[in-house]
This record gives structure tokens, sequence and C-alpha cells, in this order.
């Protein structure tokens, strides 16, 4: 069984960080990696999600420039640019390059098995090391939102659909209305989707500075976009093609797609990561805005605490089962609503 300094788990931003100084300090270093070196930032979050915005970004400052003609989108090229930058979901040279370095680059999902010394399996093959660095970052928050098992990832969009997509919505329904859902929906309603926001709280970007709400509603109201504040999914059901979804007021609303942008959650178990349960202790928040009377942008709007924010009422219990066939380069499937606690087992060393 090799021996190693570290074990990295995890290869987003956070596991590669780590990777990079303990590689320059000369230590003998695994890296672990389930999905793709780079992790959900270099492909699914940050990096999509700013390559999509800038070019609608353009045009509409151009639609706001006095003497300059209307600028036009062309979504295949700015599609084809955001595969460039997503690398075609291909990490082949980062992996290389860590090789390079001299890591032990790893695929597979990996466990602590044991202690004393860390023992980590991937796949049928264990490792021991003198440190574990667990960089498992986070899926998506899936809410309890009834009817949701029944939708299929063609109608119902996570961070990653949306930002791998290839065609562009009619209309959609974004469930969150925090950074990822005001990002996501500005970003299709600047091309040319008829956006629906739903958001719990009753501002959007509630965790920000007001004055951000105030600007983003103006942009949103000029983009065209609706929004419910103070409300909630709370029943979805296939309608066609798309989805019908029942608001907490009642409203209902008929989409091509809906995008969850509800929240994250740690990946991985208790089970799988011993003393993690500090990684996870955000309490169930309750929103205590009255539904369907949502105040104004401002400082008197109820706020939450920021750890609250992004979950959702007993979300303490729900957590996302996320499968993903990403290392094919093929569309991955939503997080499974499964909403089951959960379980806390022994560490399988006693
Ligand atoms: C839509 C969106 C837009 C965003 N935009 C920005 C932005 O503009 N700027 C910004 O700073 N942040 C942004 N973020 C947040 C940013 O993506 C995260 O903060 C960042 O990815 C967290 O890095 P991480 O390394 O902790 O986790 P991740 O990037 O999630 O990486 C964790 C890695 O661990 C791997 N993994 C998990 N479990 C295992 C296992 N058991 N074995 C092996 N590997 C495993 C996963 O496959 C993954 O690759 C955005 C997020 C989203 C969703």
């Amino acid at each position: 069984m090799e021996h190693l300094d570290a074990i990295v788990i995890g290869m987003g931003p956070g596991g590669e960080t780590v990777a990079d100084r303990l590689l320059s300090a000369g230590r003998r270093v695994a890296v672990v990696e389930r999905d793709l070196v780079g992790g959900e930032c270099a492909y699914w979050a940050c990096v999509p999600t700013k390559t999509l915005l800038r070019s609608p970004e353009v045009r509409a400052e151009a639609a706001g420039a006095a003497g300059v003609g209307e600028a036009a989108l062309e979504w295949p090229e700015l599609r084809s640019y955001r595969d460039q930058m997503i690398r075609h979901l291909d990490d082949s040279q980062q992996a290389e390059g860590y090789e390079e370095r001299g890591a032990l680059v790893l695929r597979g999902d990996a466990r602590v098995v044991g202690r004393d010394p860390w023992r980590v399996a991937v796949g049928t093959s264990e490792y021991t090391a003198d440190h574990v660095v667990v960089a498992t970052g986070s899926g998506v928050l899936v809410p309890p939102i009834e009817g949701l098992e029944q939708l299929g990832p063609d109608v119902l969009w996570t961070n990653r659909e949306a930002t791998t997509l290839t065609e562009i919505p009619r209309t959609a329904l974004v469930v969150g209305g925090s950074a990822v859902g005001v990002e996501l929906g500005q970003f299709l309603a600047r091309v040319g989707t008829r956006v629906t926001v739903v958001q719990r709280g009753p501002r959007l970007l509630d965790r920000e500075e007001p004055r951000l709400c105030e600007l983003i509603s103006d942009q949103f109201e000029r983009d065209g976009t609706t929004v419910h504040l103070s409300s909630q999914v709370n029943s979805v059901s296939r309608d066609g093609d798309g989805v019908l979804a029942v608001l907490s007021g009642g409203e209902r609303v008929r989409a091509d797609v809906m995008v969850l942008a509800t929240g994250r959650v740690p990946r991985g178990t208790s089970s799988d990561w011993p003393n993690s349960e500090s990684s996870r202790s955000a309490a169930p928040c309750r929103s205590t805005t009255t539904a369907g009377s949502p105040p104004a942008c401002g400082r008197s709007g109820t706020s939450r605490p920021g750890r609250c924010s992004p979950t959702w009422p007993s979300t303490r219990a729900v957590w996302s089962a996320r499968t993903s066939s990403a290392t094919t380069g093929g569309p991955t499937t939503p997080a499974s609503p499964g909403w089951s606690s959960p379980t806390r087992r022994s560490p399988p060393w006693g």
C-alpha cells in the first residue's frame, strides 16, 4: 500500500490550492477527483456563468449608449466560446499538469476508511497518508417540492444543465433569487428566454447590500423578468414538454425548464468524513416574512442570518444525491431528490 505525505480529496479551487502548496513544498501528494480536475468552478459555475453573461451585458450596454447601433447576439458563437472556456469538459491537461509536478492523480470516489495512519480507498485500491485534506465542495440543495422527483433533467436544471445548455429555452422558472438565481436568470432573460424568478426571501440578493437589490430589481424589470418575492414553489408537474409549477400564493407558472438555484449543501456524508459535523452546522432557516406581501428593497426588509439564507425550511433533512456523467462530456443528471435525513453511522475504524 502506497504511503503519501498527504491525500487531497476533491480538486476544485480548494483542493487545487492545497495541492499546489504541498507540491511546491516538495511533499509526496495524491490528489483524488471523481469528476473533473478544476471542480464546479471551472466547468459549471464561475467560469461558464461569467463567460455567458459577458456578451449579453455588452449588448445591453451598447443598447444604452448614444450613437451606437444595435449589437447582435450570436448564440452559436457564444456557446462555442463557452465550450472553449470550460475546456469541452475535458480535464486531461490539468491532470497531466499535476502528474508532471509529481502528484499521484487518482480518479474516482474517495472514502476515508481508517486512521493512524489515515487510509483512503479509491475504487479497489487503498492508500495511506500522514494527512488527508477533504475538499469535496458542495452540491445543489434540492428543496422539498411536491412532484419534483417526477421531473427529468430535460426540464429540471441545476447550475450544471444551465451552464452547459445548448439551446435557449423559450421560458424558464428560476427558483431562488440569490447570486446563482440572479446570474442564471439574467443570462437567460438577456438571450431571449421569458424568465420568472421565485424568491423565498423578501427581496432579490437578500444577503447583499440593499442598494444592490434595487439595482438588480430595476434591471430585471427592464429585461422583462417576472419576480415573485416571499414566495415558494409548492408543487410541480409535467406539462407537455415543460413544467407547471404552483406557487405558495396559488399562482401557476408554466415553463419549458425549471432551474434550481436554491442553495448548496456539502458533498459527502458524515460516515465518509470523520469530524465533518462542523462543516454542516447551518441551522434550518424559516422565513419570517408573509407570503404575498413583499417589502420594498431596503433595510426595512426582513433579513435572515447569512448562514441560513441559502437553505430551505427543513433542509437539514434534504440531501442531494447528484449523479453525473460529466467525465464523458455528456449532460448531467440533476440531484435526485432524496429527502431522507443523513444517517449517522459509526466510522469504519470504530
Ligand atoms: C452558478 C455558480 C456560479 C458561481 N460563480 C462564482 C464566481 O463567479 N466567483 C466565485 O468565487 N465563486 C463562484 N461560485 C462558487 C464556486 O463555484 C465555489 O465556491 C467553488 O467551486 C468551491 O470550490 P471547492 O473546491 O470548495 O468545491 P468544488 O469546486 O465543488 O470542488 C470539489 C471537488 O470535489 C470532488 N469530489 C467530491 N466528493 C469527492 C469524493 N468523494 N472523491 C473524489 N472527489 C470528490 C468534486 O467532484 C469536485 O470536483 C459559483 C457557484 C455557482 C454554483
